[in-house]
């Protein structure tokens, strides 16, 4: 069987199980299959199977360039140190630099800031993280953690009355305390991708728990060294309002690409 044959007859067993596009509120036809994480955040692109999820051409087309920077913010530590590492890298950077432009002056660090900063280069590269570009872009893909992990869990699409809310933290936030360690209490043990005995929990794991007799979901996924994201689904948007004040904005089904619209 040829490997795009192999290809076709997996995403036609994905998408018999899962129909629907997860991030449009459960009545708009999937006709795609989005791996969340992507295959690029994995080394040599080799990415256990699961958390393979039905979307529409839009959302799955339109949040490519999400999972491209957040591929770059999260292999981004620690540096692989190898060739073919290396190389991977420099792919992503060329592509992020033909789709995204501007994004990578952005991220950009000076050598002698960094230095000065007393930062090693052999842990890989320092980014700047709060640009618009960076920002808009991983937080789409925050919202992306949020419906799929929310579909893996429940294994039902977050309906239109729904809605997720979620950030992203770089591995900076972790050492200067922004990120709120006491989340792992609430939170069952974590999980990754496996198959047979290749797992990649070194790159990837997720973690999750349901709160509000299962109206609401709270969800933790951490990259290699890189960076982590917390994101809340509830079934209610208004659930959000009530239960946890935040100043974050809430992505209701269909919106997905409205942080990147700008
Ligand atoms: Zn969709």
């Amino acid at each position: 069987m040829g490997e795009s044959k192999q290809k076709r007859r997996k995403h036609a067993a994905v998408l018999d199980g899962c129909p629907w596009c997860i991030y449009c509120g459960g009545d708009v036809r999937a006709t795609t299959v989005d791996h969340v994480p992507p295959i690029i955040m994995f080394a040599q692109r080799r990415r256990p199977k699961g958390l393979e999820f039905g979307s529409c051409e839009p959302c799955n087309g339109g949040t490519k360039h999400a999972d491209l920077v957040a591929a770059m913010v999260g292999r981004s530590m620690p540096n692989s140190g190898t060739k073919a590492g290396g190389e991977e890298m420099e792919s992503i950077f060329s592509a992020i630099n033909n789709n995204i432009p501007g994004l990578l002056q952005e991220m950009h660090i000076p050598r002698e800031v960094q230095s000065a900063a007393g930062w090693r280069e052999e842990n890989g590269g320092l980014l700047r993280t709060d640009g618009r570009l960076v920002s808009s872009h991983m937080q789409t893909f925050a919202f992306k953690i949020g419906f799929s992990l929310y579909y893996e869990l429940t294994k039902k699409v977050l309906p239109k009355t729904g809605g997720v809310v979620a950030r992203w933290f770089s591995n900076v936030d972790r050492l200067t305390g922004a990120f709120p360690q006491d989340v792992f209490e609430h939170l069952l043990p974590p999980n990754t991708l496996r198959q047979g005995q290749f797992e990649v929990s070194d790159q990837f794991a997720y973690q999750w728990r349901l709160a509000e007799e299962e109206r609401m979901a709270m969800f933790l996924a951490t990259f290699s060294q890189s960076f982590a994201v917390i994101a809340f689904a509830a079934t209610d948007r208004g659930l959000f309002d009530t239960e946890t004040k935040h100043p974050f904005k809430i992505c209701a089904p269909g919106e997905l690409m409205s942080v990147l619209r700008g």
